[in-house]
């Protein structure tokens, strides 16, 4: 008797990495994975560019959700590398940053306008990480408002068929309905793979649709805990909270949920 079938669908960033981009702790745990062909699946704000790059890294060859949800890609054997886009192009975003800054009264700083010296300074990024960070294609990071300024921006952003989430440093503009939670749909429907189990992986409020769209859903904490817009979901019950931070983290609730050792 074989057991069900599982996907795991992972956050990057503060989820699988820590705020240095280090994943070596879950490297043992990716390696069992791709032994027993368990597909890892990022879902995640980066670019395609950079999860290419984890992806070789990594040794990955499983699909992968990018930009928020903005997108999803794969390689098929007889079709080779595939992409599909669900939402609107940068370039239709990127001017609605200036209008809603304009709406807000207050400046909204995108991420392909910082100086080299702002990226390292908010990303620890710099060189071609930085530019393969910058060169998005469905989804306009910034650099998040003050806190109390953000419902405001939340409800310009509604009014104007768009949305915002909020990931562990940036702030991401989308197309009305863009999320983490669509995209797994669309890359389960386009795989035709609906009776997946999928292991969700997150650690933001940008992560909330992709856990909620998970058969099993675990919250990755940092070393100040798990975020508190996340709180709920763990205290619910509703969603499982990793018992270490990041890739550790990470690592400990795949093998418990999944691998069993
Ligand atoms: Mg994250």
């Amino acid at each position: 008797m074989t057991g069900p079938k599982w996907w795991v669908v992972t956050d990057l960033d503060g989820t699988l990495m820590d705020h240095r981009y280090d994943w070596s702790p879950a490297a043992e745990t990716l390696r069992v994975l791709r032994q027993r062909e368990i597909p890892v699946i990022p879902c995640t704000s980066k670019t395609a560019e950079e999860v290419e790059r984890f992806r070789a890294e990594v040794g990955l060859k499983d699909p992968y959700i990018v930009e928020n949800g903005g997108a999803i890609h794969g390689v098929t054997p007889r079709m080779g590398p595939w992409q599909k886009a669900l939402g609107p192009s940068w370039s239709e975003l990127k001017p609605q940053l200036q209008r809603l800054a304009a709406d807000l009264g207050e400046p909204l700083r995108a991420l392909d306008d910082l100086s080299a010296a702002d990226g390292e300074q908010l990303l620890g990024l710099s060189g071609e990480g930085l530019l393969q960070a910058q060169r998005r294609r469905c989804s306009v990071p910034f650099v998040p408002p003050a806190e109390s300024i953000r419902p405001r921006l939340q409800q310009l952003a509604a009014e104007r068929q768009l949305a915002i989430v909020q990931g562990n440093r940036m702030a991401h503009l989308l197309g009305a309905g863009v999320s983490k939670g669509r995209a797994l749909a669309a890359l389960k429907h386009r795989l035709g793979a609906d009776h997946v189990w999928v292991l969700g992986l997150g650690d933001s409020p940008n992560d909330l649709p992709l856990l909620e769209a998970a058969d099993v859903a675990v919250v990755v904490p940092g070393h100040d805990g798990p975020h508190p817009a996340l709180h709920e979901g763990v205290e619910s019950g509703r969603f499982q909270l990793a018992a270490f931070p990041h890739a550790r983290g990470w690592a400990e609730a795949v093998r418990r949920n999944i691998l069993y050792a």
